[in-house]
């Protein structure tokens, strides 16, 4: 402990009851007081440092809770735009696939109904024909009905 002489303002050390410079006497009182305010000093000091190391201590605590936070949102934010995304792949492979099924039906339709049209020609095809045998029975008949009434025209 160090305390200052009241006489001459010199620093003395280890409390002794003459000043070591100028030899006046140092009261009990005075070394007392000075002693009690050295204390209240360091206890402030000590204090001031706890309510430092407080402030500190939670501001840290406060980044590190935001900074986990914000990775926790980040984190949920990426898994609903996976899911979104997840949700707009599946939609575009059914529709799709729903595309694929319309053009397959289509294509069916369309199949059938050249195969009726391809029918449909075959059978006009077929009764053309038998209309031209008929008209050639008949023209050959005609022939030769007319050749046996030959002469007698
Ligand atoms: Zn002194």
């Amino acid at each position: 402990m160090i305390i200052r002489c009241l006489n001459c303002g010199r620093d003395i050390v280890n409390n002794p009851d003459y000043c070591e410079h100028c030899h006046s006497p140092i009261m009990k009182e005075e070394r007392y007081r000075q002693l009690r305010a050295q204390a209240f000093i360091r206890k402030q000091a000590q204090q001031e440092e706890k309510y430092r190391m407080k402030v500190e201590r939670e501001a840290k605590e406060r980044v590190e809770r935001e900074a986990k936070e914000k990775a926790n949102q980040e984190a949920k934010e990426a898994k609903k735009t996976e899911a979104l995304e997840r949700l707009v792949k599946k939609h575009i492979l059914e529709e799709e696939r729903r595309a694929r099924e319309v053009a397959d039906s289509e294509a069916k339709v369309k199949a059938k109904r050249e195969a009726e049209e391809v029918k449909r020609v075959k059978k006009v095809e077929r009764l053309a024909r038998k209309y031209i045998q008929k008209e050639e029975k008949e023209s050959i008949n005609n022939n030769i009905k007319r050749s046996l009434n030959g002469g007698k025209k």
